[in-house]
């Protein structure tokens, strides 16, 4: 970061400054942030450093936006036709994000491809969705009328993380904004480029003033002074739990609610009758995507251990297979964000070998991908002791742990052996047994022989315990975004 809006390096991108009230304006202090590309280590765009002041500033176009009605007040099938059009928007431009969030992100081109059509989804599923969200009638006593209806919040501030700014940017402000709110999201320093484009894009398809308000900036500058903004009405989160226990702190301080999507340690789960041939990419991708920077990575292979041999084989020889490269190599994986985060897995890696746990598998990184990009060849360990750190904690790289269980009941109180509950996996040909595991498994998602389903904008997403809480995705995020009112009519 450097002073007076200069970059140290000729970065090619320049920061524009904040995104309020549909332009572009300098940022208070002027300072920049540089961005590196993950791909090879190399400053080529700015950011502004918005503050507290920039906040303030797109707090305030929210409210405007809010409490003169120019957003909160249309119709909402109106509103609706506004992030339908963002989301054709985003498709007439699809190749141009994708190429930006690459670059931003370091992932596979094919990946981020894959993004840009899912932050178009989520604008065409709440585009689609802003007038079919209601309220009910509620029988009550003769002679009354009672019906309830859900309101917005009025501004809601939202901060999300590096690993999908531009799915992150649809997935967060399409469900507030279809239900009335103003909004202001905060993105990620590390990458959030595509995040100011669509902010961009939004303006160009019309979005009043105020609607959608972007202050690039630090988590400790711009992201604080969000989070205990006293004119914010909401606050959704993705990121680390340390931080998501400050947003709550500030939320309950502001007496607002939250929702807080804060990553896990899903398990897998594979039982000895599992369809091998079927189960297989999504054993291994569902750690290799992005990385290994997901929330829901697949990151516990819980195994039954008569079918141990058997599946680690056929694990072994696809993760042995597996590449690390430079976005346009488009391999199976890309770089991770940035130095610290490779500094971390790999410190997670020299512990677990440190505890003497055997390396099942390693890919590579390729050959041509750039020294000084922050590439981690993927590791496969196992088996992982329950209680080792391995097994417990989110890593948030390409490391997948595998151990080994007994039963079913083993296998469901492994898979709950965690402070996470996110999502998990279970892979059996028996119906009813799938069935009965997926109900006992603490997490707001369970697969049963599929995992992830492509993020699927549809089905509602959140954890319990330190994986978070709240509902985002389908009509559920609708419910978090908005607050019931109950109104009481006497008409006899
Ligand atoms: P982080 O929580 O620090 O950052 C996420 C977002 O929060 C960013 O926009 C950041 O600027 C903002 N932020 C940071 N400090 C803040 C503060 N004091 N007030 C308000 N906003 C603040 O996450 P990170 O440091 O980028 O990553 C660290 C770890 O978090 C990762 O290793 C991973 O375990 C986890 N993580 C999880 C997710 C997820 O999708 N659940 C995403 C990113 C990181």
């Amino acid at each position: 970061m450097t002073d007076n809006g200069h970059s140290v390096t000729a970065s090619a991108i320049k920061a524009k400054g904040v995104f309020i009230d549909n332009q572009w304006r300098p940022s208070n202090s002027g300072k920049v942030i540089d961005v590196h590309a993950p791909a090879n280590g190399m400053a080529f765009a700015e950011i502004a450093a918005g503050d507290a002041v920039d906040i303030d500033l797109a707090v305030a176009a929210a409210r405007r936006a809010f409490e003169t009605g120019a957003w909160s007040k249309l119709a909402a099938f109106e509103r609706g036709r506004f992030l339908s059009r963002l989301g054709l928007a985003v498709l007439d431009h699809a190749e141009e994000l994708a190429l930006l969030e690459a670059r931003d992100t370091g992932k596979p081109i094919k990946q981020a491809r894959a993004d840009i059509q899912a932050c178009a989804r989520y604008f065409e599923f709440y585009g689609g969705a802003a007038d079919k969200f209601h309220g009910e009638t509620i029988p009550f006593l003769n002679g009354y009328l009672v019906a309830t209806e859900r309101e917005p919040h009025g501004v809601t501030g939202h901060i999300i993380p590096w690993n999908y700014p531009a799915q992150m940017f649809g997935r967060s402000l399409a469900p507030a904004l279809a239900t009335g709110n103003a909004t202001v999201m905060k993105p990620a320093e590390d990458a959030c480029l595509s995040t100011l484009r669509l902010a961009e894009l939004a303006a160009e398809v019309g979005f009043p003033e105020g609607a959608i308000n972007v202050v690039p900036g630090l988590g400790v500058e711009a992201g604080a002074a969000l989070i205990s903004h006293p004119d914010v009405g909401f606050l959704s989160f993705t990121g680390s739990p340390e931080v998501g226990v400050l947003v709550q702190t500030e939320a309950a301080r502001n007496h607002i609610s939250c929702t807080l999507e804060l990553g896990g340690k899903s398990p897998q789960i594979v039982f000895a009758d599992v369809d091998l041939d079927s189960a297989l990419p999504s054993l291994v991708n569902a750690i290799v995507q992005n990385a290994g920077q997901t929330c829901s990575a697949g990151s516990r292979l819980l195994v039954e251990r008569s079918s141990y041999d058997r599946v680690i084989e056929a694990v072994v020889e696809r993760f042995s297979a597996l590449q690390a490269g430079t976005p346009e190599m488009d391999l199976d994986l890309g770089a991770l964000i940035n130095p610290r985060q490779k500094k971390r897995v790999e410190t997670f890696i020299e512990q677990t070998q440190e505890a003497g746990i055997p390396l099942l598998a390693q890919g590579s990184i390729a050959d041509g991908a750039p020294a000084a990009g922050y590439y981690v060849a993927p590791r496969l360990f196992g088996p992982v002791p329950r209680a080792n750190t391995l097994a417990r904690e989110e890593v948030f790289g390409p490391v997948l742990s595998v151990i080994p269980f007994d039963d079913e009941a083993d296998a469901v109180a492994l898979a709950n052996d965690t402070d996470f509950g996110l999502i998990a996996g279970v892979w059996t040909r028996d119906a009813k047994r799938g069935t009965r595991v997926a109900r006992q498994i603490r997490g707001g998602q369970v697969y049963i022989n599929a995992y992830g389903a492509g993020g699927g904008i549809e089905l509602p997403f959140g954890g319990t315990r330190k994986s978070g809480h709240g509902r985002e995705k389908g009509m559920a995020a609708l419910h978090d975004f908005t607050t019931l009112k109950t109104i009481v009519i006497k008409h006899d």
